[in-house]
């Protein structure tokens, strides 16, 4: 649906707060609105306006969104169906549309009659391995869900016919008078046969007895960008239940948890990884080779008189997000050797005595007597 920047679709800039956000929502919303405004491609741009305010009026997306940027963050959210279909004529509705009623004054005249209800939502968890938070991948899944029934293409008929509700007369309320000493009170309440609706299927369908919906499962193709991370949520429009005749489907919410690796620990974009060295090759700088995640080796240069626990970073090898991938970080930890050979002992003891230290007892080595166990 929409192509371009929801930033830009909304007309503000990157750093919009919430009350910006709302207001140019408002105003556009008013302008395009496809009962309010007649030019060609109305009805698009307004759809464009409710996407992108429903992402970024929710700080939880819109942190999302900025994160991931607009290509990935929109192709994660439209998966594609293996096999499946029968969606078409189900996108009529407007997401964000009670919001517009608020300020339209109530309805769009007429009789008020229930609107066809959307599908619910479902949400769902999926954990995937650190590599595919960082490299992005793409997953298989099964959902089970209801769909519209392909005997009667949704109408719960089984002639695919629906018609005019006998009891409320089509109009989906019911009016009860009721005479009382102050006078005639008119209650409406919502038909019980047709939920509201106005209109009942012609000849119940037997294979979804009449409701319309039939439940399935499902392998949906999920595309998970790189960048993702634990609690991100992948929305998969038109996944969830099936909604009323004439409404569209809820979306099905995919919630990322990311496994721990046993190497790398991620900090926002960057990874980070632990190299172990001695103490000589801090003291006169050397050079490691690291394997990052995607088991490359890499070349690093420990510089002379490096410190403990200090960081070095490779760059561009932590999380693959597009535009500006994180970075590696190498924390260097200096190795004191347990066991030297007598070579490396003696060497060592050669430093303390240019030192001017005193050296352990004899062969006892050099840490009892650092430890004081003299
Ligand atoms: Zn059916
Ligand atoms: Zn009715």
């Amino acid at each position: 649906m929409a192509t371009g920047d929801y930033y830009e679709i909304l007309g503000i800039p990157k750093n919009a707060d919430e009350k910006e956000i709302k207001k140019a929502y408002r105003t556009l919303a008013r302008k395009y609105h496809p009962d309010v405004c007649k030019e060609p491609g109305a009805e698009e741009r307004f759809k464009q306006i409710n996407e992108a305010y429903s992402v970024l009026s929710d700080s939880q997306k819109r942190a999302q969104y900025d994160h991931l940027g607009h290509e990935s963050f929109t192709h994660a959210s439209k998966g594609s169906y293996a096999g499946g279909g029968g969606f078409g004529g189900f996108s009529t509705d407007f997401s964000g549309f009670g919001d517009i009623f608020d300020f339209f004054g109530g309805g769009f005249g007429g009789q008020r009659q229930t609107a066809p209800r959307p599908g619910a939502d479902l949400l769902m968890r999926l954990q995937i391995i650190l590599d595919d938070a960082v490299f992005g991948t793409d997953r298989e899944i099964e959902v089970s869900h209801t769909e519209p029934c392909s005997a009667c293409d949704g109408t719960g008929s089984e002639t695919k016919k629906r018609v005019s509700c006998k009891t409320c007369g089509g109009s989906g309320q019911l009016r009860q008078m009721s005479q009382t000493i102050f006078g005639q009170f008119v209650r409406m309440s919502t038909c019980p046969d047709c939920r509201g609706l106005g209109k009942v299927p012609e000849t119940r369908c037997p294979d979804c007895r009449g409701a319309g919906v039939t439940q399935v499962r499902r392998k949906v193709q999920v595309h998970i960008p790189a960048g993702i991370d634990s609690g991100m949520r992948l929305r998969m429009e038109g996944y969830g239940e099936a909604g009323d005749f004439g409404a569209e489907n809820g979306d099905l919410f995919i919630e990322i948890q990311v496994k721990p690796h046993d190497l790398f620990t991620r900090h926002g974009d960057n990874l980070e990884m632990v190299a172990e060295i001695t103490p000589a090759q801090a003291v006169a700088g050397s050079v490691i080779t690291v394997e990052t995640i995607d088991k490359k080796h890499v070349e690093l240069t420990i510089p002379a008189g490096i410190q403990h626990d200090t960081a070095l970073k490779i760059q561009g090898e932590g999380v693959r997000r597009r535009g500006r991938p994180g970075d590696l970080l190498v924390r260097i930890r200096i190795r004191i050797p347990k066991h030297p050979s007598p070579e490396v002992r003696d060497l060592y003891e050669k430093i303390l005595e240019i030192e001017g230290s005193q050296a352990g007892h004899e062969k006892k080595g050099f840490f009892s007597g650092i430890m004081g166990k003299k």
